[in-house]
């Protein structure tokens, strides 16, 4: 039987990038970029001014001088305007500073009277100028292929004046529910049946990573139906079954998965939740069988599914880096498996504290709901004193 990491690592192996599109830099939150990018030109453009002031010579200004306005450049001016000794031109945020200026000083430290600027305060050379290639220069690969991209990466690409962008394909993930005892949302509950809330939590996971979620329904407690189900599903790029894949009479998934041809990758994961988990290939497209139970299905997602969608989608970053945080009471497990154990999150004096969200429990949905992250208590350890650092993982 794997253990986390081993099973993580099959996983990842396993899969690869589906494929790229260029979409519109404005739509292109979220997504992964494909290339990398170079700038073809530089930023800022050229040398212009970092305040609303005077454009001038900073010779001019070593005492205190009355220097005469010759010109304007508003923003977006391109003036003739040239700063000859003696003289200054009125200058905005923005504006191209003209030839002759070296210093730039601001409208707060200055008076003006009779077409004349008089400057107190001291000036020094290039002061308030934003100088050509400063921040890109022409050339310089400033985002590499596999970043995400955030407001900052889009304020980049359009700002090199990229109105498309590369990225990495949305992927599809089919999703099914297994089980005779589900009923759909919406439906009204009796005893014996359990409404099936891994769909939308599932869907809403895959959602949160960036791919789209293609929803199957429920296949039944037979091999006809989970055969119908599965082969639609095997048309997305992945797909993720719930339930009906531990050791029951009517655990059918893994059979109907080996009859399709999904090749076993794994079953069983060294972990605590989600141990009866599997993993399969099939033309390449991943098959993950994860827990039905919801609290072991959300926890096994984020622990090999997340990573895999994400590196189908091309990102060079797949696993959520682990944080400390200090346990704010002992906690205790069995030795053998890495446990998750679902803590609350609380910053104090800079630091993260990790207090469990109560009952640990799989049928316990309700401390997945109040848990900020898991803890992931190694292997071999078996108790955990209060003031001790553990590993967590932020959710969300
Ligand atoms: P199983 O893995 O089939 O043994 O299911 C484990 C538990 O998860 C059982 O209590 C199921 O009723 C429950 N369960 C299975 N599928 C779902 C689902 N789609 N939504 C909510 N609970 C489920
Ligand atoms: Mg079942």
């Amino acid at each position: 039987m794997p253990t986390y990491e081993e099973a993580r690592s099959i996983v990842l192996e396993s899969v690869a990038p589906v494929g790229t599109e260029r979409v519109e830099t404005g739509r292109a939150m979220g997504r992964t970029l494909a290339e990398d990018v170079a700038a073809p030109w530089p930023l800022p453009f050229c040398d212009n001014s970092a305040m609303d002031g005077y454009a001038v010579r900073a010779a001019d200004c070593s005492g205190a001088a009355r220097l005469k306005v010759t010109g304007y450049l508003p923003a977006g001016g391109t003036g003739s305007a040239v700063v000859t000794p003696g003289c200054a031109v009125k200058i905005m945020t923005g504006a191209p500073i003209p030839p002759g200026s070296d210093a730039v000083i601001p409208s707060e430290e200055t008076s003006v009277a009779d077409g004349h600027v008089v400057v107190t305060g001291r000036v020094t050379v290039r002061q308030h100028i934003r100088f050509r290639a400063e921040d890109v220069r022409e050339g310089d690969v400033v985002l590499q292929g596999g970043t995400p991209l955030r407001p900052s990466e889009i304020s980049m690409l359009a700002s090199l004046g990229k109105a498309f962008v590369p990225v990495y394909r949305k992927v599809r993930v089919a999703v099914l529910s297994t089980g005779d005892e589900l009923i759909e949302l919406g439906e009204a509950p009796s005893p014996g049946t359990i409404i099936n809330s891994n769909s939308p939590a599932i869907a809403a996971a895959i959602r949160e990573a960036g791919a789209e979620a293609v929803l199957l329904g429920i296949a039944r407690d037979d091999v006809e139906s989970h055969a119908n189900k599965i082969s639609e599903g095997l048309k997305a790029d992945a797909l993720i079954t719930t339930a009906g894949v531990s050791a029951g009479d009517r655990d059918l998934v893994r059979e109907v998965l080996a009859q399709m041809g999904v090749e076993s990758r794994f079953w069983r994961v060294d972990i605590k939740p989600g141990g009866p988990t599997a993993f399969g290939m099939k033309d390449g497209k991943p098959v993950f069988s994860l827990p039905g139970n919801p609290v072991s299905a959300l926890i096994t997602f984020e622990a090999f599914v997340r990573p895999a969608l994400l590196r189908m989608m091309g990102r060079n970053r797949v696993v959520r880096p682990l944080v400390k945080a200090t346990l704010a009471g002992e906690v205790r497990k069995k030795p053998g498996k890495v446990n998750f154990l679902r803590v609350g999150i609380e910053v104090r004096d800079g630091e993260y504290i990790a207090s469990s969200a109560g009952d640990q429990n799989t049928g316990i949905l309700r401390t997945m709901v109040l848990a900020d992250a898991l803890a992931v208590l190694p292997a071999d350890r078996t108790s955990f004193a209060a003031g001790e650092k553990v590993d967590v993982l932020l959710l969300g």
